[in-house]
């Protein structure tokens, strides 16, 4: 069985880990208001997905 032959330090182990951190939401305009929506979702203002009314509008 393949050993380490040396302990990894915290500096390598945190060098290793630095891309592990999760990304920022991303959030793109809403076609039909304007407003930010997470891309592939359901605008939360005006319930609009593709360019079809896809839930109840809230109360405006
Ligand atoms: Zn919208």
């Amino acid at each position: 069985m393949a050993v380490p032959k040396k302990k990894t330090s915290k500096s390598r182990r945190n060098m290793r880990r630095s891309h592990h951190a999760l990304a920022a939401n991303s959030y793109a305009e809403c076609s039909n208001c304007g407003e930010l929506k997470r891309p592939h979702h359901v605008c939360g203002s005006c319930g609009q997905y593709d360019g079809r009314e896809v839930t109840a509008a809230e109360a405006v």
